[in-house]
């Protein structure tokens, strides 16, 4: 295995990560962001191997880590981080990560969890997430401050109670999470909410971004976001 992890450059301040051997249902987004007077990192995979060797520090650089919400293939790393944040109203599960709140009994179940091990020896079936207590807790409408760049947090449940999203309403950059991606959605987990994903497909059809980097699949444009939202709206008008 010579890299876990592939990383591709999106913009001047923008790394996308993922982890291609992962089953392609579990395989998350990690999006790094170079701010300023902080950087951010926005979920950090399945904790298979370590994500922090692959994230720059420069010295005296924060790097806030902002996880979108709890589910494992969001959160497998983020012990290994000194300042993390993430929904406010999951907080209590990061300290425990619980396979009820994770779902990391799904990975654990899979056969095909992997393409090539991480190394000999490794199973699936020992896979577990280290808990992660949060140092910063983020509800609608809180900031995250780069120095001259500020995401503004969105609550936008459904997929999950606790999905939020990060917000540039300056360059419209939307750091969406699992609240919204250009690939199949999944609202039938037990904590899915079709009427509460509803609501925020109807928000996010108004929301005025320039593009779109989801927790899962390629980014999009606010055309493309438009119609994933109408979609999902026009598939579930019967609820
Ligand atoms: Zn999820």
């Amino acid at each position: 295995m010579r890299n876990w992890f592939s990383r591709r450059k999106v913009d001047a301040v923008t790394t996308h990560l993922t982890e291609p051997y992962v089953n392609a249902y579990m395989r998350a987004n990690i999006w790094h962001v170079a701010g300023r007077d902080a950087d951010l990192l926005i979920d950090t995979g399945m904790g298979i191997c370590a994500l922090a060797p692959e994230i720059p520090t420069p010295r005296g650089k924060p790097l806030i880590v902002v996880a979108t919400h709890i589910h494992l293939d969001h959160v497998g790393s983020l012990h290994e981080f000194a300042y993390r944040a993430g929904p406010a109203c999951s907080a209590a599960e990061f300290a425990r990560m619980s396979d009820g709140a994770t779902y990391a009994h799904m990975f654990r179940a899979m056969a095909d969890a992997v393409s090539e091990l991480p190394k000999p020896g490794w199973s699936a079936a020992d896979y577990a997430i280290r808990p992660a207590p949060l140092n910063r807790t983020l509800s609608e409408g809180d900031v995250v401050d780069l120095g001259k760049r500020q995401f503004k947090v969105l609550h936008l449940p459904g997929h999950s109670p606790d999905s939020i999203a990060l917000f540039d309403e300056a360059d419209g950059t939307l750091f969406s999470g699992d609240a919204v991606y250009d690939d199949t959605l999944i609202d039938d987990l037990p904590d899915s909410d079709r009427a509460a994903y509803r609501h925020t497909m109807q928000r996010l059809l108004d929301l005025p971004i320039r593009i779109g980097h989801g927790g899962h699949g390629p980014s999009f444009s606010r055309d493309r976001m438009r119609e994933i939202a109408a979609n999902y709206l026009k598939d579930t008008a019967d609820l």
